[in-house]
């Protein structure tokens, strides 16, 4: 190739990758990969590089691209390959002035769930230059702490979420109760005080109630009465709206209740607490967010939400649905996972068998694997349940190319050698990425899987990977082989091997918490074995690859490693 198109090619795709400057010298380390006999030329070769790279860098990052895809598609399509998973178009939606929220309740550690919301909302904002709203919806004070506002603050920053502006619904309650008045004042809210089986009951049958009928001055002094002496339960606010709706959200639903719970942050300060058909519809309204974003199991609600916001005269956002994400045999909900939690059948919010984005990390799953799913996922409505395997895709595939290699043998049966070649040599950690090497010293003895050990046959050669081939002579509580030549051949099957130099390690291997809808007693195995010595220069909570057996997180070194198995 010509030498001048191959420095362009390379300029324009790392131009591409790097915000539209490339630099010369990593042009020419792709140029000297590819051809070799240019390192003789290489001051020849320095020169025109760094006129080429001059000239790339004045071009924009579209003419950039353009011109990539004139003389070297491949190597666009190799970036495209990455799978960038694109949103749709929002409806209505202006550049630098779409506005998207996250409203999460402190009352637990995020889930997978949560971060397909927060990271859908955060993209949308970035999308069109808008901007992204924390908002903590801290309304029902019996199930709020104060440690969750910041623990979900740190497991969306884990994901590398930022928000532009963060507030709590509960700073906001003086707002929602002068609404409320406005409301009764039009004659659009009343004050019920049937009991709330009877209530439940009306609403089931369409029927309506005698408090209904109250006068506008009643209502406002039983509204003044919810906020003193009425006790819980004893009096609901209810938006007025008809009880012989079709949709049974539209029954004239709950505005607010009387919760007596100190409040993490509001203390005893209020007794009425705003329901989610007021709280949600009125913050989305007053807070200027433009899409809001509600999983589809709200879809008789929608109504509610602009009724709502129609009698109070307030502007409506574009409501904007996606499914809510359940993973096969996972609580994907934190009303499922505490009681989990609680009864001891899981070891805490961060156990790995958890789609907690705590335990999703400490089992090695990547927050861009969780990215590239919820992208990939995108907004369709559909209600499908996807399978945990959909998400170590992803990750296999993120891992691959920076997990360093080492050999674990699980069940380990001694193997010995007797006319063995003392081999040192160094090994890459990686067989195509320049992830360094690791030094090995091997002698007479040998641990092999248990496994492997009963596959093997009197006789027959085996290869020991990376290392040399060796006969089996006699099969036993041992195995007996002799040395059988460096030469590599297709037909020898490669197992894993550990030498004398070696810890021993346990991994936990997580599988699904249901199987067939009952919790798994085996969600939860351990597998002992044997890890090369080598492992030692790896760092907690780096993922490793052992070979044959699978990605691993190593959660703790010593002389007693224990890792976490991640996947195939
Ligand atoms: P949970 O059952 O986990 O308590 P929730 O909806 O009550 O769910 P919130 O803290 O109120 O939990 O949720 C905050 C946001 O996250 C909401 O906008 C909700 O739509 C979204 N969300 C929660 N769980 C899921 C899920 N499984 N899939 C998609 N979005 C979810
Ligand atoms: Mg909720």
């Amino acid at each position: 190739m010509d030498v001048e198109i191959l420095a362009k090619k390379y300029a324009l795709q790392n131009a591409i990758q790097h915000n539209g400057k490339a630099s010369a010298k990593a042009v020419i380390g792709k140029m000297v990969a590819e051809e070799s006999y240019l390192k003789e030329r290489i001051k020849e070769v320095w020169n025109l590089v760094v006129k080429v790279v001059e000239e790339v860098n004045s071009l924009s990052l579209a003419e950039q691209k353009e011109l990539l895809e004139e003389i070297a598609p491949e190597l666009l399509a190799k970036k495209k390959g990455e799978k960038k998973s694109k949103l749709p178009p929002l409806p209505d939606a202006e550049r630098g002035k779409v506005v998207t929220r996250f409203p999460p309740e402190p009352n637990g550690y995020l889930h997978i769930g949560h971060a397909k919301a927060a990271i859908i909302d955060y993209e949308y904002a970035r999308m069109y230059d808008g901007k992204f709203i924390l908002r903590f919806d801290d309304t029902n004070p019996e199930n709020e702490d104060i440690v969750f506002y910041e623990e979900q603050r740190k497991d969306l920053r884990w994901l590398g979420i930022e928000w532009d502006k963060e507030y709590n619904t509960s700073d906001n309650l003086k707002k929602h109760y002068e609404l409320a008045l406005q409301l009764i004042n039009q004659g659009d809210a009343y004050v019920c005080t049937c009991k709330p089986r009877e209530i439940k009951e009306r609403r089931l049958r369409g029927e309506e109630c005698s408090c209904r009928k109250r006068s506008k001055e009643e209502n406002r002094e039983l509204w003044k009465e919810m906020h003193n002496e009425i006790p819980p339960g004893g009096a609901i606010l209810r938006l007025k709206g008809d009880m012989r709706s079709q949709n049974t959200a539209m029954r004239d639903p709950t505005l607010f209740r009387i919760v007596e719970a100190e409040h993490p942050i509001q203390g005893d300060k209020y007794r009425v607490w705003p329901t989610y058909d007021f709280a949600g519809a009125v913050e989305d309204s007053l807070s200027g967010v433009t899409h809001p974003f509600r999983t589809k199991e709200y879809e008789l609600r929608d109504e509610v939400y602009f009724y709502l916001l129609e009698k109070l005269k307030l502007r409506k956002p574009h409501l904007m649905e996606f499914s809510r994400l359940s993973i096969e045999g996972m609580p994907v909900s934190k009303r499922l996972i505490k009681p989990l939690i609680e009864e001891g059948k899981v070891k805490g919010y961060d156990d790995v068998r958890l789609p907690t984005l705590r335990g999703l990390k400490r089992r090695g799953i990547l927050k861009e694997a969780i990215r590239q799913f919820v992208l990939s996922q995108g907004i369709s409505k559909s209600e499908g349940v996807v399978t945990f395997d959909q998400i170590e895709a992803i990750n296999r595939k993120l891992l691959d190319p920076i997990a360093k290699r080492f050999f674990f043998v699980p069940n380990p049966i001694k193997l010995i050698v007797k006319d063995a070649p003392s081999v040192e040599k160094e090994l890459r950690l990686h067989p195509t990425e320049d992830l360094g090497y690791k030094k090995i010293k091997t002698g007479k003895i040998f641990y092999i899987s248990k496994s492997d050990a009963s596959n093997l046959r009197e006789g027959e050669t085996i290869r020991l990977k990376d290392l040399f081939n060796v006969t089996v002579e006699k099969i036993g509580k041992e195995v007996e082989g002799r040395f059988a030549g460096m030469e590599v051949k297709a037909e020898y099957e490669k197992i894993q091997w550990v030498t004398e130099d070696h810890f021993p390690m346990i991994i936990i291997k997580p599988d699904l918490l249901f199987k067939g809808g009952k919790y798994n007693e085996e969600s939860l195995k351990e597998i002992g074995g044997f890890v090369e010595r080598n492992i030692e220069i790896v760092k907690e909570g780096e993922v490793v690859q052992m070979e044959r057996f699978g990605f691993v997180k190593i959660e703790r070194l010593g002389d007693r490693p224990l890792g976490i198995y991640v996947h195939r």
